[in-house]
Formats: structure tokens, C-alpha cells, sequence
């Protein structure tokens, strides 16, 4: 990033349209490196600043794309247009709602966990392409009790009704009588749930803890954090 006037580096950070930002720093909202600056047009170089204070929050700079991890709660929509439930963007930095963050695939409303968003339109593409295979593990909580059948048809194939295609799981691990992991490596519209529902039985709650190399981890509900280059690396 070159060296731009503050106020247009702030638009560029999400903080709103070119006169708020201009305002925000007249007001002397703004402090670049431990000093205020009211002066909108005042030049600010991006690679050498160290610190930005909006309204006395410090603003780690956004350099180039955002990759984000979010630990999905429950009711939220995968959505920028929810339509009964707050969109998972809500649980953003307000300012990454102008920078044009989207996810990586959708979870229902009720799917809880491991959520990727971004603003790099290639890395959305590239890894929900069905050449792309990358291996999503969801830990899904199951009605009745789960018998090796179920597990068979899983592996097996089962036919997904309004789709007319057969899908299989790549590998199933039962934990208890009603806890199973299920890795997929297509990402079809409920497709878990439907697959679950082929066979006979009935998801009651699914919970995604894994996307390729990428494990959820600790990260608590609700939380994100931005993913390590070597995390970003991993996806090839
Ligand atoms: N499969 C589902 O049924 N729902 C999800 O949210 C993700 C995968």
C-alpha cells in the first residue's frame, strides 16, 4: 500500500463513506503512531504505521485480504440478507461489513462451528469448486441410536431425493451411541442432514469442526480470529 491521505486510508479500512471519514478525523477522533491528527488529507504511509486509534480503539490495519475463522453459534444465518435470524457478519468488526467479507460455503441457521470468511472472491471459489477437494468433518449429534446400517449407508452412498444424485461420506467415526464425525467433501444444501435422513435416522445437531487442515480448536462460540499464513498456506 502506498502512502494516502488519512481520511481515504480510513475509507479504506471500512470506516465509512469519504466525508464521514473526513469528519471523524476533524473531530480529532483519529491518532496515527501516539499523536492526534485533524488534518483529513494529512499523508499517512500504511507500511510504516505502526499504530491507529479510532475513537481511542486501536485498529489493526488491514493488509491486503481477510481470512477469517469464526466459530458459528446457533441462530445465525450464513447470510448478508438474514431473514429471521442476525447474520453471521454481525458477529464482525463492524468495519469488515464495508469491506466486503464473505463466507466460505454456508451453515444452516442451526449448524454450529467452524466457519471460513474472506474477502479474496478466488479463495471462496477455489475451495467450494467440487475439483477442489477439500474435506469438511462435522460432528453430528444423531436421533437414534446410531447401528453399523446407518454407518454402511453412509459410506455406502445414499440418494439425495431432490438432488437425483447418490452422495457418500469419506469416512465415519461413531463416538457413542449417538455422536458420529462425517467427513464430506461436497457441500450440498443440507446435505448432512438429508444424507442422515436417507438412512433412516435424523440429525439433532450438527456441529462443523474441521475444514481441511484446519481444525476449529479452541476458539469459543461466537469468536474468530484471523487465520496464520501458515493456516492460509494449508489450503494450498
Ligand atoms: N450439512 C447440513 O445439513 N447443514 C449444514 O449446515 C452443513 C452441512
Amino acid at each position: 500500500m502506498a502512502a494516502m491521505e488519512l481520511y481515504r486510508l480510513l475509507h479504506e479500512q471500512g470506516f465509512g463513506g469519504r466525508k464521514a471519514c473526513k469528519e471523524l478525523v476533524e473531530a480529532g477522533l483519529v491518532e496515527v503512531d501516539g499523536e492526534v491528527v485533524d488534518n483529513a488529507r494529512a499523508r499517512v504511509d500504511p507500511d510504516t504505521l505502526e499504530t491507529l486509534l479510532v475513537d481511542g480503539e486501536p485498529w489493526p490495519l488491514v493488509r491486503g485480504h481477510l481470512y477469517l475463522m469464526l466459530n458459528k453459534p446457533g441462530g445465525y444465518e450464513t447470510s448478508h440478507k438474514p431473514t429471521y435470524y442476525p447474520s453471521v457478519f454481525s458477529l464482525l468488526p463492524w468495519q469488515y461489513g464495508n469491506l466486503d467479507v464473505n463466507a466460505v460455503g454456508r451453515l444452516d441457521a442451526d449448524t454450529t462451528g467452524l466457519l471460513l470468511l474472506t474477502t479474496d472472491g478466488q479463495f471462496v471459489h477455489a475451495l467450494t469448486s467440487p475439483k477442489k477437494q477439500v474435506g469438511k468433518v462435522y460432528r453430528v449429534t444423531i436421533k437414534h441410536p446410531i447401528g453399523q446400517e446407518l454407518v454402511d449407508q453412509l459410506l455406502a452412498g445414499v440418494l439425495l431425493k431432490d438432488d437425483d444424485v447418490v452422495v457418500a461420506a469419506d469416512a465415519v467415526d461413531v463416538l457413542d451411541p449417538h455422536t458420529l464425525d462425517m467427513t464430506l467433501f461436497q457441500g450440498k444444501y443440507h446435505q448432512v442432514k438429508r444424507m442422515v435422513a436417507a438412512a433412516g435416522n435424523r440429525v439433532e445437531a450438527l456441529h462443523r469442526i474441521r475444514i481441511g487442515e484446519l481444525a476449529l480448536g479452541e476458539l469459543a462460540p461466537g469468536q474468530w480470529r484471523h487465520l496464520s499464513a501458515t493456516e492460509l498456506a494449508s489450503f494450498g
